[in-house]
């Protein structure tokens, strides 16, 4: 079977990879070779499903808690299982046991257990909450690994328009570019900045509290930390704005006064594809099968719903070749 996947975010490889496992004949087209469009490039990279249960359905623990073996199955030695540390300023304690109270997975660790866990912010932080079981990746890695390893295993990549009809199916993933045209989907702008310091070392992601800008920081190693992320509902893509760096910054600091004086290496905006309940679909439209609205989701729950996207081809071209 011949399919055609629009899109090489993490939607689209992870469904060209589902695809291919099943010996399809793949082709995945992206206009950027370079990740430049995909909001994939800029994510933090969390697989973090009892965290997010904070703010989402319970869907998204159920679909995502198995995410971390989808990867490894996918791209071995790429997932780091090192949990989440959650903390919290001391005037936002109450924060902190709200975030407990809403999630499950976790344990409360006192002053001493924080340090052992993570010795640079000893001393900082009187008490936290570790996810023990969520893990992370470096998204640029792995979507980079990812394309390389389905490149190297016969899937086609290009950025020339391709006629359809030399396709049997076609899964459409660009993600935010079909706000307008897919009802109901909209943007999340979502900002983040890259600090390097070699002053302190993170072993996993770290989320600060905050009532009104929750922020986290993850380790990418080599004295770099992605700092993330906005989350404001606006389709505009424009630079990150300076009030955005300047809360980022300021939680980065909270975080540790050693971020003062590391370098920026890279701010970003992406725009999140989100439906109203902000959980990923995947639909077969007129000519093809859509998966979008991964909103804050799409390393969390790219390779379930890919899954479901092949099931989808696989169902209707089988049901094809029988009725023909
Ligand atoms: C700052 C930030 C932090 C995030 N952190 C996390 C996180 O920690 N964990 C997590 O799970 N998720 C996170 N997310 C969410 C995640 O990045 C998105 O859910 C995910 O990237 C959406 O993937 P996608 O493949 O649908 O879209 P995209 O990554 O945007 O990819 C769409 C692709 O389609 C291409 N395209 C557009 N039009 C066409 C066309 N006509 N034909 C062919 N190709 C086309 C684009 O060039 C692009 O490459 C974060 C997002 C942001 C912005």
């Amino acid at each position: 079977m011949r399919v055609l996947v629009k899109g090489g975010g993490v939607a689209g490889l992870a469904v060209a990879h589902a695809l291919h496992m099943r010996a399809a004949a793949v082709t995945v087209i992206d206009p950027r070779a370079d990740f430049g469009q995909a909001a994939s490039w800029l994510a933090g990279g969390m697989l973090a499903p009892w965290c997010e249960r904070e703010s989402a359905d319970e869907a998204v623990l159920r679909r995502g808690e198995d995410a971390a073996d989808r990867w490894e199955a996918m791209l071995p030695g790429e997932v780091a299982r090192q949990g989440t540390l959650v903390v919290a300023p001391a005037r936002d304690q109450s924060e902190l046991k709200r975030f407990s109270s809403r999630t499950t997975g976790h344990r409360w660790l006192g002053e001493d257990e924080l340090a052992a866990l993570e010795p640079a912010i000893a001393g900082r932080f009187g008490q936290g909450l570790f996810f023990p079981r969520e893990a992370h990746l470096d998204p640029r890695r792995v979507l980079t690994s990812l394309r390389d390893k389905l490149a190297g295993g016969g899937v086609n990549f290009t950025s020339e328009p391709q006629p359809k009809e030399t396709f049997d199916d076609v899964v459409d993933c660009t993600g935010a570019s079909r706000i307008g045209r897919s009802r109901d989907l909209r943007g999340i702008r979502g900002e983040m900045l890259y600090l390097r310091t070699d002053e302190l070392q993170l072993t996993r992601p770290v989320r600060l509290l905050h009532p009104r800008i929750p922020v986290y920081v993850v380790p990418r190693g080599g004295g770099l930390f992605m700092v993330g992320a906005t989350m404001i509902e606006t389709e505009f893509d424009g630079p990150i704005t300076a009030r955005s760096l300047m809360e980022l910054l300021n939680a980065a600091y909270t975080l540790h006064p050693a971020f003062a004086d590391a370098t920026v290496v890279e701010t970003g905006a992406g725009i999140r594809p989100a439906f109203p309940d902000n959980f990923p679909r995947v639909t077969r439209e007129a000519h093809a099968v859509v998966l979008n609205g991964l909103y804050r989701h799409g390393f969390l729950l790219a390779p379930a719903m890919a899954a479901e996207a092949a099931d989808l081809v696989f169902s209707r071209n089988f049901e094809g070749a029988h009725a023909s």
